[in-house]
């Protein structure tokens, strides 16, 4: 497939809004390719080389990009400063130069393929440390110079990190379904939940189909998509709803880590998938010293203890740590325990589909409590008594609250999901919103007066998991420092872009709109229906959507969430269901 192939499916995609439209295209585009061509293809449709677990950027700069489109168009470097400038995107800069060019040559080169492509930024991306500027600028111009005008603005877009098309991972996989697998997306799923990498699920799908795709196992070094629990407001539901008998364990205040042992050699996860092996060196030691086994995959709540008492800290203050610059003195400063509650792999076998009891006898068979590392403190229970006395003590060993766990045969770990197998009674189940939200910002709306040259609100939105969409639920101005508000457009800016995103769903029309990117946690009054906001929209009453009313800032930047781990509009349903439950 060439390039250039690749890029008008690229224009297309980018001309419409519409989820089913893009998908189509995006089916079409699958087809197109190649079964080699289908892993790298998928990378970079969502703009990267690499599962982003992996860390690798490309990260060129603009000035070596320029020396890059000077060379291979002749145009000189001022003249692409001045385009740029007027144009605001090197993207259209060099499609601009490459159709003047068009004009001049006679015998242009042939055309590089995706997969020229593909090796070449590769090859840059490798060389990060070693290979020099000008080695890179040359292997850029090279590839460059015989692209169409789409195919270098595309290029060039990807290597900046600007490629945006507004395709998402879950897009993709609907995408790969249609293409390869007559709509059927459960194994795509799966194979994606347990190894978080579309480009190994796009590979192993093109060329062994779904009876190869079921083989896909957790693996070392790909950090499984975590499974997420649900909440109710009521313990006595809590446990009916598990059948009247469930597991309770602490459900510490921290980070959440997944640990993945391999020969020796572990590596730390966060719960957005990233690694942290760096920031917690603690941890890692702690763990390596602990488990017993060659390979694994466990999981568990890092907790920063405070190291006169002995008691576990709120989870700010290990965030805090995660900022210091000094690891070391952090490290004497404020101590961790990683507390483990699951195990997900054992020594080359998949325990996702065993049940919770078995794989919490596995993970006491392999994890030696002792300075840095303990098992979740747990108990069976079948009745309110014994729950709340659990509860309470687990407040007072300084947890938020508990998690209960399904027992039954049926409880495997779902990766990558939200379910009921887990479900989490919290402290501050008081009045109908003592929980928070965590939404992700959409747009903002300009200051005045005393707000005058920063933001005013900002404009927020809920993740619909069913549309791939992020709705809008509320504007918030309220409980931002004069600090935090004077820095947010700086803060923000990363994320900005012209126009409403795609996958945006909004009446409101923002002074400035920005790319699903950044949460915030978020308390609220209330659910409300509302004529203004898209979340869950209709689903209550017709032409009316759910509202969170007088939403304040806590203060926390959720970044350990992607956009979507946000607060769901299905969370968002059972949220306001349950207060007129309270109030019937
Ligand atoms: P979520 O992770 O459910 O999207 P959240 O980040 O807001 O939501 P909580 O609502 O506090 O987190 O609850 C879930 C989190 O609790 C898990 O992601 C995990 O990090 C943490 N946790 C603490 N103790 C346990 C435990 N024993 N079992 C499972 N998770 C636990």
């Amino acid at each position: 497939m060439l390039y250039s192939e690749v890029a008008s499916f690229y224009s297309k995609i980018e001309g419409t809004t519409k989820r089913l439209e893009m998908t189509k295209l995006l089916v079409e585009m699958f087809k197109h390719a190649s079964k080699e061509e289908a892993a790298p293809l998928a990378y970079l449709t969502l703009g990267k080389l690499y599962p982003d677990f992996l860390g690798i950027e490309l990260g060129l700069g603009e000035k070596l990009v320029s020396r890059a489109l000077s060379r291979a168009t002749g145009a000189s470097l001022p003249e692409i400063e001045a385009m740029y400038k007027r144009m605001g995107d090197l993207g259209l800069v060099a499609s601009e130069l490459m159709k003047k060019r068009g004009i001049q040559m006679l015998a242009p080169p042939p055309e590089p393929t995706l997969l020229d492509v593909y090796t070449v930024l590769d090859r840059i991306a490798r060389s990060a440390g070693g290979g020099s500027q000008d080695e890179k600028m040359a292997w850029l111009a090279g590839i460059l110079g015989p692209l169409t005008p789409d195919g270098a603005k595309y290029l060039i877009r990807t290597i900046m990190g600007k490629l945006r098309l507004g395709v998402a991972d879950m897009t993709i996989l609907d995408a790969l379904a249609d293409a390869y697998a007559g709509g059927d997306r459960s194994l795509i799923e799966r194979a994606y939940n347990l190894t978080s990498d579309i480009g190994e699920v796009a590979g192993t799908l093109a060329s062994g189909g779904l009876e190869a795709l079921s083989k896909v196992k957790p693996q070392p070094g790909k950090p499984i998509r975590p499974m997420l629990a649900e909440r109710l407001p009521d313990p006595e539901e809590v446990l009916q709803k598990l059948g009247g008998k469930a597991a309770l364990e602490y459900k510490y205040d921290g980070e959440r880590c997944q640990a993945h042992l391999n020969d020796g050699r572990l590596t730390l996860f966060s719960r957005r998938l990233e690694s942290i092996t760096s920031q917690f060196p603690d941890v890692v030691q702690a763990l390596t010293r602990s488990l017993k086994a060659r390979s694994a995959i466990v999981e568990g709540e890092i907790v920063g203890v405070d190291p006169n008492t002995g008691e576990l800290l709120p989870f700010q203050q290990l965030m805090h740590r995660r900022r210091k610059h000094g690891i070391e003195e952090a490290l004497e400063e404020i101590p961790t325990t990683i507390f483990l509650f699951d195990v997900m792999y054992l020594d080359d076998q998949d325990l996702t589909s065993v049940p919770y009891l078995s794989r919490r006898q596995a993970l006491e068979g392999i994890v030696a409590e002792g300075s840095g590392v303990g098992l979740a403190t747990r108990i069976i229970v079948d009745n309110l008594e014994d729950f709340m006395k659990f509860f309470d003590s687990a407040i007072s060993d300084g947890c938020e609250g508990v998690m209960a766990k399904d027992i039954s045969g049926s409880s495997v770990y779902q990766a990558g999901a939200r379910g009921w197998l887990w479900i989490k009674y919290k402290r501050d189940y008081k009045s109908e919103l003592a929980d928070t939200l965590d939404l992700v910002v959409v747009g903002a709306f300009n200051g005045r007066g005393k707000r005058a040259g920063t933001y005013g609100a900002l404009l927020l939105a809920a993740y619909d998991k069913d549309k791939d969409e992020f709705c809008t639920v509320c504007k918030l101005g309220s409980g931002f420092s004069d600090e935090e508000l004077s820095q947010l457009p700086k803060r923000l800016s990363e994320a900005e872009t012209h126009e409403k995103p795609a996958r945006v769903n909004s009446v409101m029309k923002p002074d400035v709109w920005f790319e699903p990117k950044f949460v915030l946690e978020v308390r609220g009054a209330e659910i409300t229906l509302s004529p203004i906001h898209t979340s869950a929209f209709g689903r209550i009453r017709p032409e009316a959507g759910l509202a969170v009313r007088f939403p304040r800032f806590t203060g926390r930047w959720r970044t350990d969430k992607t956009p979507e781990d946000a607060t769901t509009t299905q969370e968002l349903l059972e949220m306001y269901n349950s207060q007129l439950k309270k109030i019937s």
